[in-house]
């Protein structure tokens, strides 16, 4: 099975299994979990943040900033297609009253700074307050520039705006960019990333921040029902894949480029592929790629809708069959 729906569907490969099979484990929720310990000092040092916690998901690492920047009756702005916003079932409005505000984002993945400044409430009790933006990075796959981060770093400084990153693929972009991550989120009050996506881990999410932003979070994940007890054995995946994974997610983008010049050579296709990172869309019709998913099935590709994501179990030799495939599917047809 070749699987291009995502790049959470990585499994943890042997060498992380016997990392995890050998952590050394402690009770976390007394701070007691070497493992988790070392994987938190390594998040903070990689971010360049005081301080970092280990968290079940993207989701709740997300959440948690939220919950510590803001509080009831507070806003925050995000992107109207953003992970934050859209994909986490509202959790900041329902466990935080924390109101959103959605924005545009153009495909290049940047918010108009002009239009944010216009939603962001004057001090007056008609309103909420705002308080945080929210940035995505890689957003679809789509990289932001380091000059870009630069100026939200700014603005938010002038509106005294909280600035997040929800960089659940960060090192997609650190590698992207040829940078160190701390480059990236050296313009952010705190940080999330996932170690469950392009990293391969089987679970987990780093959030980084202030010494005092952490602290509270500690409260918030209690709260949440997350935290844990001798969960080294997941950390040491998390380190395992800091230590052995990033290098390779440049194999993953090499690969999105591979295949969405082989789809551009397909007929119907060219002209209608767009690639950044390990992301790759397609321009076609829902319809169309309904078809082109049950095509694909039969040669035991998985996909889903529009999106092609590549990742640490996915080969080059995979790709070239996902190319063939398309091929043999497209050929002879103008309009599938
Ligand atoms: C996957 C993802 C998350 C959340 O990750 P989960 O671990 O699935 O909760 C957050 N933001 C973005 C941009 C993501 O792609």
């Amino acid at each position: 099975m070749i699987d291009l729906r995502s790049d959470t569907v990585t499994k943890p490969s042997d060498a992380m299994r016997a990392a995890m099979a050998e952590a050394d484990v402690g009770d976390d929720v007394y701070n007691e979990d070497p493992t988790v310990n070392t994987l938190q000092d390594r998040a903070a040092a990689i971010t360049g943040m005081d301080a970092s916690l280990f968290t079940a998901s993207g989701t709740q690492s997300n959440l948690m900033a939220l919950l510590c920047h803001g509080q009831r009756g507070d806003e925050f702005i995000a992107g109207q297609d953003s992970h934050i916003y859209l994909h986490e079932a509202g959790g900041a409005a329902v466990l935080g009253g924390l109101q959103p505000q959605p924005t545009t984002i153009h495909p290049n993945g940047e918010m108009d700074l002009d239009v944010v400044e216009g939603l962001i409430k004057p001090d007056d009790p008609h309103y909420a307050r705002t308080k945080i933006l929210s940035v995505e990075n890689t957003y679809g796959g789509v990289v932001l520039g380091l000059d870009y981060l630069k100026r939200v770093r700014a603005f938010c400084d002038a509106h005294g705006l909280l600035l997040h990153l929800d960089g659940a693929r960060l090192f997609n972009a650190a590698v992207a960019l040829n940078v160190e991550p701390r480059e990236i989120t050296r313009y952010f009050d705190s940080v999330a990333f996932c170690l469950s996506k392009g990293l391969g881990t089987p679970v987990g999410s780093m959030l980084c921040g202030t010494k005092d932003v952490i602290e509270r979070a500690v409260r918030w994940r209690k709260m949440l029902g997350g935290a844990m007890r001798q969960v080294g054995v997941l950390a040491a995946a998390g380190l395992y894949a800091l230590d052995h994974n990033i290098d390779c997610l440049s194999d993953d983008h090499a690969n999105a480029a591979r295949l969405a010049a082989g789809l551009e050579g397909v007929g119907f296709l060219a002209g209608r592929v767009r690639v950044n990172t390990n992301i790759l869309f397609l321009d076609i019709t829902d319809e169309e790629s309904l078809q082109l998913e049950h095509h694909f099935a039969k040669d035991e590709i998985i996909s889903q809708g529009q999106r092609l994501v590549t990742h640490l179990d996915v080969t080059t030799k995979d790709i070239d069959r996902v190319i063939d495939s398309a091929r043999v599917y497209f050929s002879g047809q103008s309009n599938p």
